[in-house]
């Protein structure tokens, strides 16, 4: 066990200094530090879970995007000096930004590209549709409560993020007027995988939902439809969310 640590420690203590040195300088602010202590956790999590997600190291470009979206700007007020905690933050209206990891993680999972259309349901504090423009062409985000999402929308406008385009209503049914998409992403707990979400999901596609309930353990879920449109699912890691709501 001993060893397992400081072999961790190790590679941890090589990865991160690399990862500053390639990505420290790309934004300079007053939140540099904790955003490399974050980083630093986020790495510490997949050693940790390396087993269960079958990978030593997350993507370098979706921890360089984590290393340079401010999260702070994300949070309500009396939150910021928790905003690069490795935790999940309440966000108002019983909701959460997700914890960092779990962000990089999932946008891993997606493994996005520059050419992509990605859609989000669970808009939130608009941090993952964030993390996700910096990675993809285009997002679509859905919120179903609305203060959220007009929150969201005006921060993320404010921000600069010209490739995000937001709605309030359910998500259940997906956006069909941009489908198909390259991936999806649900950042909300539900019983079961939306049909209406593999119908939107392009040939090719990856979707990443949570999938249990309140009273189940909930798996982090990857969907992929291949070549021919067939679908398999693989549970990747138990997680905690936040509940899916509205009329299914
Ligand atoms: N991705 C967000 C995480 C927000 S928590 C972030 O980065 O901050 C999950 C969000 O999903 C909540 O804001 C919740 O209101 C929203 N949600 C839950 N059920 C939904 C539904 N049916 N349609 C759209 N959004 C939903």
């Amino acid at each position: 066990m001993r060893n397992t640590i400081s072999i961790k420690r190790f590679i941890v203590g090589c990865f991160v200094p690399l990862l500053f040195l390639s990505v420290g300088v790309a934004y300079a602010d007053k939140y540099t530090k904790q955003r490399q202590q974050m980083i630093a956790a986020i790495q510490d999590d997949v050693q940790d879970t390396a087993k269960q997600i079958n990978k030593n190291s997350l993507s370098q470009a979706v921890m360089h995007t984590m290393m340079t979206v401010p999260r702070h700007e994300f949070v309500p007020e009396s939150q910021l000096d928790a905003a690069y905690e490795n935790r999940p933050l309440p966000i108002g209206y019983g909701q959460t930004i997700s914890q960092p990891y779990i962000v990089a993680l999932m946008t891993d999972l997606l493994q996005p590209r520059p050419d992509q259309r990605v859609l989000e349901i669970g808009t939130g504090s608009g941090y993952q549709a964030a993390i996700l423009s910096k990675l993809v062409a285009q997002v679509y985000s859905i919120e179903i409560i609305e203060p959220l999402g007009k929150a969201s929308t005006q921060r993320l406008t404010r921000l600069g993020y010209d490739n995000i385009e937001t709605r309030i209503a359910d998500g259940y049914d997906g956006w069909p007027q941009h489908a198909p998409y390259d991936g999806i992403i649900v950042t909300a707990a539900i019983s079961h995988i939306p049909p209406p979400l593999v119908k939107q999901l392009k040939n090719g596609g990856r979707m990443v939902i949570p999938v249990g309930t309140r009273f189940q353990t909930q798996y982090l879920t990857l969907v992929e439809k291949d070549n021919n449109g067939a679908i398999s699912t693989r549970q990747i890691l138990p997680v905690i969310f936040v509940p899916f709501t509205g009329g299914h």
